[in-house]
């Protein structure tokens, strides 16, 4: 190929795929496959390789090959970027009317322009004699975050803009619009989070947000973003907003099929309704309508009141929100041992459910918020997404309210926590963490434990992954609300399985202690523990010795448990269990029982008696139980074929008895 063939055949490539891009990405059809449109990509980037002199800033080539930054560079707006007023019911557009009228003078009829506010993240493209040169964020208003790059991987902003036929434009323009996620493509990325066991999206403002100010521009072209324009911020000569909007499309922008120039408050209701009405069938999400003074002269007049401007407002939908407290910020941990700050909440309704937790997604968006513990918040739930933490109260503030910091151990497995590089969460270093904690949650409802029927390993893995429970404390917290919408849940279901973990909110000390699955005690050892201790707050305060004084906790036991209860993780732990379920203390029967205080060992086959009936047996008869002989021990049972102890009890002179004369001091013969 000649160079005079590579440049025409390089001019080509350039058009046509910039044609299906804006086909694509900007109309939403799509005339030819994703791999056909790939190859004249690929061929388009062989060409420019052999002759790199024809390289154009805005050729397709151009959209992604940016090196990662280390920061963002400011970027002073133009022409600064407002916000505009919400509000929320007819009414107060109706008094907005009324002061624009009271401005003017009746003289002037003024109409309005409605569009779709889409929730993303409001961006501002200057091109510079139709070249993209720079993309910015809000920032304060004036000045924003240099994101150009990544702006560059969005295929629905054109890199040059399209010749107007008849229109001169100024050298710069400025066109402000809000970059946003489809919600197919929401549904995919979060699909894919999950998958990974990575935290995620809360919705699809905070995921395009996310992706937009990623320092590395591959990221965010692997998120798939799209671009609605909304306005042209400098002054291009033309009268009314709808004729921005038309110059917008010619431009190569979307912007907004659901468009209406509304003349009065009547049609301006209607058309709000409409939209609200067919929301879901949108493919983005919307919270609202913005309406603007149709006129552009008028609009000017009207002027601006600090970063608002008079001649607009945000005729919001009525927003399922609510305001409460955040009690406190708990660290959950994933499959992949990604840990996920979660607010607890005072209890509130939303949307017609109560809603106690609402995931916090990471560290970055907690900053973002500025949340601190103890704040006011205020909650939002929207359509099917999960309810999320919008904006915090901060006028509430006491000077009570403290910072949240991310553990430096995981809350689950105390091993160290990272975080990695690239990446906004922090995870456990341990790759087995989740599946101990899942195991640790299955021997605390084991029948030996606290016995929770319904709540198999299956359904515990269930409840893990919809993110209802990640320690045992939770499971006292999950409501029927919770269960139903959950796969293979009927309502009776669910509501069996409430109902048997409300029941084991009452347990006894000892399996209590067992479920608690601390490392070498076991069953048994945890009914010596009780039956010597009586209540759980003389057991979780007793010291090594007190514990080497019991015949059967040698010293790593004894070790371990001083270990486990000087745990400040296992102590919040423990508090937080304590507050939920009831522990019965052992009723001390050492003083009344026929037995009592006497330490009984059991050798041999007993005629009348299992060895769980003898032990429980002598238990109940204020005994203690042991399985060794010592010269402290008070009796032996020998019963048929009898092992060593019976030997060792002779030498040592322990008082032998046969199974009747058990029975008889039980009083069962
Ligand atoms: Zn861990």
């Amino acid at each position: 190929m000649t160079k005079t063939e590579a440049k025409i055949r390089i001019q080509k490539l350039r058009e046509q795929i910039d044609y299906y891009r804006y086909q694509y990405h900007v109309l939403d059809r799509s005339e030819i496959s994703d791999a056909a449109l790939d190859s004249l990509k690929h061929e388009l980037q062989n060409l420019e390789e052999q002759f790199p002199e024809f390289i154009t800033p805005d050729s397709p080539t151009q959209r992604i090959g940016g090196q990662p930054l280390d920061k963002f560079q400011k970027a002073p707006h133009l022409v600064p970027m407002l916000s505009l007023n919400d509000v929320f019911e007819i009414a107060e557009v109706q008094a907005w009317f009324e002061r624009i009228k009271k401005l003017l003078g009746s003289t002037e009829e003024v109409d309005f322009f409605g569009e779709l506010k889409i929730d993303g993240l409001a961006l501002s493209l200057t091109y510079q004699n139709g070249l993209l040169v720079r993309a910015s964020t809000r920032g304060d208003g004036r000045i924003g975050e240099d994101v150009t790059q990544n702006a560059k991987t969005i295929e629905a902003i054109p890199l040059r803009l399209k010749p107007l036929k008849r229109l001169d434009l100024p050298v710069n323009v400025e066109i402000r619009g809000e970059v946003y996620m489809k919600k197919k493509v929401f549904k995919e990325l979060n699909k894919i989070q999950k998958k990974r066991g990575e935290p995620e999206f809360a919705n699809p403002r905070n995921a395009s947000a996310g992706a937009v100010r990623q320092l590395d521009p591959k990221i965010t072209a692997s998120r798939k973003l799209s671009f609605l324009a909304y306005d042209i911020a400098t002054d291009i000569g033309v009268q009314t907003h709808k004729q921005v909007h038309e110059i917008l499309q010619d431009l190569g922008f979307e912007s907004g099929k659901f468009n209406l120039r509304c003349q009065n408050l009547n049609e301006i209701e209607k058309y709000h309704q409409a939209t609200n009405d067919r929301r879901e069938s949108f493919p983005y999400w919307i919270d609202g309508n913005v309406i603007s003074v149709n006129q552009l002269g008028i609009f000017k007049k009207l002027g601006v009141v600090g970063k608002t401007p008079r001649g607009a407002i945000a005729y919001k939908f009525p927003a399922a929100q609510a305001t409460t407290v955040v009690e406190d910020i708990q660290v959950q941990v994933g499959r992949t041992g990604a840990l996920t700050p979660v607010a607890h909440l005072r209890p509130v309704k939303i949307a017609g459910t109560t809603v106690s937790r609402a995931s916090l997604h990471n560290l970055d968006e907690i900053n973002r918020l500025g949340l601190k513990i103890g704040d006011t918040v205020i909650l939002e739930k929207a359509g099917d997404i999960i309810p999320d933490v919008v904006q915090v109260l901060s006028k509430f503030r006491t000077g009570r309210e403290k910072n949240f910091k991310m553990p430096s151990k995981c809350p689950v497995c105390h091993s160290k926590v990272k975080k990695r590089d690239g990446e906004v969460a922090y995870y456990c270093t341990n790759k087995k963490c989740f599946a101990q904690s899942l195991e640790r949650l299955q021997h605390f409802v084991s029948k030996n434990a606290l016995d929770i029927e319904g709540l198999g390993p299956k359904i515990l893995e269930q409840l893990w992954n919809a993110d209802l429970i990640r320690q045992p404390a939770d499971l006292f917290r999950l409501t029927k609300a919770e269960l139903e919408p959950l796969e293979r849940f009927a309502e009776k279901s669910a509501e069996n399985i409430v109902n048997s973990i409300r029941a084991a909110r009452r347990v006894s000390l000892a399996r209590f202690i067992n479920a608690l699955g601390i490392r070498h005690i076991g069953e048994q050892t945890s009914i010596e523990l009780a039956n010597h201790f009586l209540d759980f707050t003389r057991l979780k305060s007793a010291s090594l010795e007190k514990l080497l004084e019991i015949p059967e906790v040698g010293e790593i036991m004894a070790r371990s448990l001083v270990g486990y209860f000087a745990d400040p993780e296992n102590r919040k732990f423990l508090h937080q269990l304590e507050k939920l379920i009831r522990i019965e203390p052992v009723k001390p029967k050492a003083s009344s029982g026929r037995l009592a205080k006497k330490t009984i060992v059991v050798t041999g086959t007993l005629g009348n008696f299992s060895r769980e009936e003898a032990k429980t047996a002598i238990r109940e008869a204020g005994g203690h139980w042991l399985n060794s002989v010592s010269s402290k021990t008070d009796y032996v049972v020998v019963g048929e074929n009898p092992g060593s102890k019976a030997g060792k009890a002779k030498k040592l002179g322990v008082k032998i008895l046969s199974e009747k004369e058990f029975r008889e001091m039980l009083g069962l013969a």
